[in-house]
């Protein structure tokens, strides 16, 4: 009897080894296909990417770190994959289903607008080039909001059932967002700020205009 624990504790210490060493060889085929799309701007495997970006995220990054490469790489090629793998879907959304959420730190410090159920009310007073941005948008038929945080974005597409959002934040928002993108079956894209933070954070406005105004299925700066 005693023998056969032995066997069986010597049977669950193999397969934990073995499959540890499984995970730590798909993580090093992960990073490697990682920081080559980081290069080349070209994603080979994706599906394998996209595996080594979510399920193994803390081996690939740890990897990134111990070879003294910025781990936020595999944040900006993750992001970057996933706008690839949905952008066709939200090109084929009818625009009057999609949604677009801007962070309230793109306002200008002394924006006028108010706090309401759908966001910051944008009154459009010029010191930003949110207001321009939003009557754009919605000149094209998208719904948009400004919203002071992730509980708003789910009370919001809750209330108005979009198929398609257009997400603009810092990459942990975006990634956030597009993982709530992934969950809810809906076609999330997300633009990166140029310069993050909690107050006067920009962005490039002609990419997003870009965006918004022309259809195309292959931006380069997505
Ligand atoms: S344009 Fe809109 S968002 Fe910008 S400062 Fe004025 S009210 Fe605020």
């Amino acid at each position: 009897m005693a023998i056969e624990i032995d066997s069986l504790f010597i049977l669950i210490g193999k397969t934990v080894i073995y499959g540890a060493l499984a995970l730590l060889i798909l993580a090093v085929l992960g990073s490697l296909l990682i920081a080559y799309s980081f290069k080349t701007e070209r994603f080979i495997f994706p599906n394998f990417m996209l595996f080594s970006i979510t399920v193994l995220e803390t081996i690939v990054k740890a990897i990134f770190r111990l070879v003294g490469v910025d781990d936020s790489i595999v944040d900006d090629v993750g992001i970057a994959l996933k706008n690839k793998i949905s952008i066709r879907k939200f090109r084929e959304t009818p625009v009057n289903k999609r949604l677009i959420f801007l962070p309230q730190c793109l306002r200008a410090v002394d924006c006028p607008s108010k706090l309401s159920p759908d966001g910051m009310k944008c009154i459009n007073c010029g010191h930003c080039e949110v207001g321009h941005a939003i009557k754009s948008a919605e000149s094209i038929g998208y719904k948009v909001f400004i919203v002071p945080g992730s509980s708003f974005i789910k009370r919001l597409v809750r209330k108005h059932k979009p198929n398609a959002i257009l997400g603009v934040g810092c990459i942990t928002e975006i990634k956030a967002g597009l993982e709530m993108c992934e969950k809810l079956n809906l076609f999330g894209v997300g633009l990166v700020l140029d310069r993050a933070g909690c107050v006067s954070t920009t962005l490039n406005w002609d990419n997003f205009y870009e965006f918004i105004e022309f259809d195309d299925p292959n931006p380069n700066y997505l």
